[in-house]
């Protein structure tokens, strides 16, 4: 017996009214997308988007921004804002190290990168989302008081990201290696789908915040 063919993910997406199809077409001009004035947040490598959506429902005045690459993954977060639509968020798929192609020069109000791939090979260091490369793209991007928010519970990851710091030009504000007993930077926290995850294993979260 041969199964039905169902439509693929990519054809979802194409379809979908959430996800911004070319958004280079954008670059500089992402108000008018939203219709209006406010900053506009993103979060690169959202999953499914839990984390981006509980955000751009809480706060109405404030938009976003959700990028993801892979196509079978953005689509279970455009599934979940199909049922709960909201104005001030749309979703991207594309590879982050395009984003400077997406967004203008200080047109991002904040970055958040939530438990980020590790790529734990050497000669992989340059694909990592927090490493000195992506942060030149994101010193573009981001406006200058703008700051990033990093979250994992790698702490290879987390060692490394903290030593592309400096010779990227970066300042830390604040930071954490056991977030989830970190009384103040708990306060606003909002859990992602990985953080869930691995903290219930008992995992300690760690979390930087990020400036020029
Ligand atoms: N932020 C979510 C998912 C973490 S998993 C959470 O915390 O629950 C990391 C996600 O980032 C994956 O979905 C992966 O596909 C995506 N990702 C990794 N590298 C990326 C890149 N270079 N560009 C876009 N998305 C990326």
């Amino acid at each position: 017996m041969r199964l039905r063919n169902i439509s693929g993910s990519r054809e979802l997406i194409a379809a979908s009214d959430y996800v911004i199809h070319e958004p280079q077409e954008h670059r500089g001009r992402w108000r008018e997308v939203f219709g209006n004035d406010n900053p506009i947040r993103i979060e690169i490598g959202m999953g499914k988007g839990r984390f981006i959506m509980e955000l751009a429902g809480t706060h109405p005045d404030i938009n976003y921004v959700g990028i993801e690459k892979y196509s079978s993954v953005l689509l279970r977060g455009i599934q979940k804002l199909e049922a709960e639509p909201l104005t001030n968020l749309y979703f991207i798929r594309m590879e982050a190290e395009e984003i400077t192609s997406v967004f203008g020069p200080g047109e991002v109000d904040r970055i958040y990168l939530n438990f980020s791939d590790p790529w734990p090979k050497d000669r992989h260091a340059k694909r990592r989302l927090p490493s000195r490369e992506f942060l030149q793209r994101y010193d573009e991007i981001l406006k200058s008081d703008g700051v990033l928010e990093f979250k994992t519970d790698n702490r290879e990851l987390f060692r490394f990201a903290l030593e592309e710091l400096e010779p990227a030009g970066w300042r830390l504000e604040q930071m954490t290696e056991d977030l989830h007993r970190d009384a103040e930077m708990m306060r606003d926290n909002v859990m992602t789908e990985y953080e869930e995850r691995f903290s219930s294993m008992g995992n300690p979260i760690y979390k930087y915040i990020i400036a020029r």
